[in-house]
């Protein structure tokens, strides 16, 4: 069985090339439809009420610049994609959220295969996995530091 929609986390670093492969060589094997999602914490949760000042321009002009930067990460794939999205909010949830929206079957993740401490505080990876309503493949990336 190959999956209908599969839908590859990015999260713009260095890494994002090596998980969107794996998420490109599955979608080439079943003609997949294949979306990128980038979540964008807003500036809000950071820093709350606790600043003086209104904070919305700035926040659109993030949110722009990763409109961009993951439509520009999106051509750099071998592959065409269905549909970019750019949202902001809590990136575990909103990532269920959409994958749910849009009738996702598989998401695709990074993972640093953490131990120790990193572990127990947890990963984007293991938020993800954890009440996902479709499959989850956590793409093992190679961390330099560690490897
Ligand atoms: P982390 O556990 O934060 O190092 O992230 C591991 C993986 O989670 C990344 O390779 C992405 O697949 C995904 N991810 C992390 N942050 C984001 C984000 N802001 N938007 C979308 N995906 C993300």
């Amino acid at each position: 069985m190959s999956y209908q929609h599969i839908l590859l986390a990015v999260d713009l670093t260095d890494e994002s090339a090596q998980v969107a492969e794996k998420a490109v060589s599955l979608a080439k094997q079943g003609a997949t439809k294949l979306s990128l999602i980038h979540v964008i914490e807003p500036l809000s949760f950071a820093y709350g009420g606790d600043v003086p000042m209104d904070l919305s321009a700035i926040q659109e002009q993030l949110d722009e610049h990763a409109q961009q930067r993951l439509s520009n990460f999106g051509n750099t794939l071998d592959y065409s994609v269905e549909k970019l999205y750019v949202v902001s909010g809590h990136t575990e949830s909103e990532i269920h959220r959409v994958a749910k929206q849009d009738s996702v079957d598989l998401i695709v993740v990074g993972s640093h295969g953490r131990h120790g401490l990193a572990l127990l505080l947890g990963s984007t990876a293991n938020g993800v996995l954890h009440g996902a309503s479709c499959d989850v493949l956590a793409v093992r990336v190679s961390d330099k530091k560690s490897d």
